[in-house]
């Protein structure tokens, strides 16, 4: 199906919680269809839910987004024709069209407090009906409806809704209908002034005029009443876009609660924006073919189409996303590699402020196959920190052999040399007959001597990194205490 245009597209949140990776993955789709149609992406934030915003959340969508570089062209921060673009904002535009509705009678006022509400629904639920409003204020007089508001009572307003069928035409799943009968007159404004989700959402798609609502397919039940909103109000309808349900890894629905945020946690974890983008891409998208999985933005706005999104489930798997993540630490120039590392390395307190950045480049071409994230680098303290000598580990690897003798030859067999791998791996090597070890008694007690572990980077560039200095006190420590 052609995509309607101008493509206008927008990222609605709430910003009643931490932005989880739903959002972010809205925010990808939505952000590719504008760029690649030479549209328009629109950032508005849904903040009708008074008591559960917060300035921190609103602040973590506009960091989360810079953070996965997906820039956004008007929105509350960089105003654009359709301001303001917080629904905070907007409530006497809300209200003028709720009154539109009153007026031609395609909406009314409900009186039914919350209690009479409930007893309605119990005695439905008693007789086995189906669960709906009863439409009891539907054609009240308005003489009765001043009575009740002398009782002090504060009206909602419900929407008029009509038994019959709504549907559209999905542009990832086809056609898609529902039955309004179930429905019942559904509230369009609460009685504390506020609009409801689908009411300011329909009055703002419209207004800012969006050509493609896509989102995710927790919301494709709240497009048919956002449908018969649009034809209330006498609105073209947009098109619409319901990407797969995403889920935990243990398959339960992700909440805005569970789902770790997308900036905070994961740039803290120490995941990589790039690897984040292309994992995300992934959660209900497939290029098809040739699948080759690590996908830059620019290969992603290359290939990335409505039609080959998938509608099965998006299982937000960990795994995939740290060997998506090493991958793209791999694929880094060093020089960026170690400036992204040096916060990690910071907050280890492996380095302060003065540091010396050409020997954590050396560093960090020792380690970059070796990160799965950017945090990884706790396991590599050696380049910084003493290590304790594992004297049991050596006196174990190295049981009948003269382990003091040994390391004081080798000693004298490097510490005057030039410090390179290469000098030092054929000067450790032309001791090793003299003194009888195996490669692995050799290299392995070397290792634990100088690393204080049995796994790490090739040794003799370690041993180079690690210095001549550092290098020889290691040795000297492990030989005192052994
Ligand atoms: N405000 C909704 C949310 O945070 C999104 C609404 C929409 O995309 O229509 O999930």
């Amino acid at each position: 199906m052609e995509l309607k245009r101008p493509v206008r597209v927008r990222m609605a949140p709430s910003p009643t919680g931490d932005a989880h990776v739903g959002h972010a993955r809205t925010a990808l789709y939505n952000y590719l269809l504008a760029r690649q149609n030479g549209g328009t992406f629109i950032l508005r934030i849904d903040d009708t839910d008074t008591k559960r915003n917060t300035e921190e959340a609103e602040a973590g969508v506009y960091r989360g987004l810079r953070w996965l570089g997906l820039d956004w062209d008007e929105g509350p921060d960089k105003g654009g024709p359709h301001v303001p673009y917080r629904q905070s904002e907007r409530l006497d535009i809300y209200h003028k069209y709720i009154q539109q509705l009153l007026d031609s009678g395609a909406a009314y006022e409900c009186f039914c407090t919350t209690e009479e509400l409930e007893a309605e629904r119990r005695a439905q639920m008693a007789a086995k009906e189906d669960i709906k409003y009863s439409g009891k204020c539907r054609n009240l007089t308005e003489q009765e409806r001043q009575a009740l508001r002398a009782e002090g009572r504060k009206p909602t307003v419900r929407l008029r809704v009509s038994n019959k069928k709504v549907g559209f035409h999905d542009l990832v799943r086809g056609w898609i209908e529902a039955d309004t009968s179930l429905m019942g007159d559904f509230i369009i404004l609460k009685s504390d002034g506020m609009p409801v989700y689908n009411f300011a959402t329909v009055v703002d798609d419209h207004l800012m005029q969006i050509s493609q609502v896509t989102r995710g397919a927790e919301h494709i039940s709240n497009t048919f009443p956002q449908i018969l909103i649009y034809e209330a109000l006498g609105f073209e309808v947009p098109q619409f876009a319901h990407f797969s349900l995403m889920l935990n890894e243990d398959r339960t629905k992700m909440s805005k609660r569970m789902g770790a945020t997308f900036v905070g946690e994961y740039a803290e974890m120490g995941y990589l924006p790039e690897a984040m983008l292309n994992f995300l891409a992934f959660l209900g998208w497939s290029p098809g073919g040739d699948e080759d999985e690590i996908l830059t933005l620019d290969d992603l706005l290359d290939k990335f189409s409505l039609e080959n999104c998938t509608v099965s489930n998006a299982i937000f798997d960990i795994k995939k996303l740290d060997w998506i993540n090493a991958k793209w630490i791999r694929r880094l120039e060093l020089p960026d590699l170690a400036q992204r590392l040096v916060p990690f390395w910071k907050k280890e307190g492996f380095i302060g402020e003065d540091y010396d950045l050409e020997h954590l480049i050396k560093i960090a071409r020792l380690i970059q196959e070796r990160l799965p994230r950017l945090d990884a680098v706790r396991d590599f303290p050696y380049f910084f920190r003493e290590p304790e000598v594992p004297v049991e580990e050596i006196q174990q690897l190295l049981k009948d052999k003269d382990a003091k003798a040994g390391f004081q030859a080798i000693i004298a067999a490097i510490r005057d040399l030039p410090w390179q791998e290469a000098e030092l791996e054929s000067a450790v090597r032309s001791v090793q007959s003299d003194l009888g070890w195996s490669n692995k008694e050799l290299f392995m007690s070397l290792r634990l001597a100088v690393c204080g572990g049995k796994v790490s980077p090739p040794l003799f560039p370690v041993i180079e990194v690690v210095g001549r200095q550092r290098t020889l006190q290691r040795l000297e420590r492990a030989i005192a205490q052994l």
